[in-house]
């Protein structure tokens, strides 16, 4: 799966497990999204952990990271992953579910 930020083409990988036990991980220099798959044992809550990252990518793609601390841009996030509960997407990742995880 892909989504675009700001024209950007983010690869979306689902992975066994992250550092620290996160749930998803955005990397600018490789252009992904890592999610957990642990995130799919939770209805919905995979999309949240989506948009969490998008938002990571938004900010850093449209260079507002660079102005915030790292709590800030946390917040930030946090903040706007509500988002996935009013948003749908179209295809793997509707209803919050992930039919290749
Ligand atoms: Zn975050």
């Amino acid at each position: 799966m892909k989504v675009r930020v700001f024209g950007r083409e983010l690869k979306v990988k689902i992975v066994d497990s992250l550092e620290d036990g996160d749930f998803g991980q955005y990397i600018e220099s490789e252009q992904t999204i890592k999610i957990a798959k642990k995130c799919f044992k939770r209805k919905g809550f995979a999309k949240a952990v989506l948009v969490h990252e998008m938002v990571h990518a938004i900010l850093g793609i449209g260079g507002l990271a660079q102005v915030l601390s790292d709590t800030q841009e946390e917040a930030i996030c946090v903040a706007l992953e509500e988002l996935a509960y009013h948003i749908d997407f179209i295809g793997e990742f509707e209803n919050g579910d992930c039919r290749n995880a």
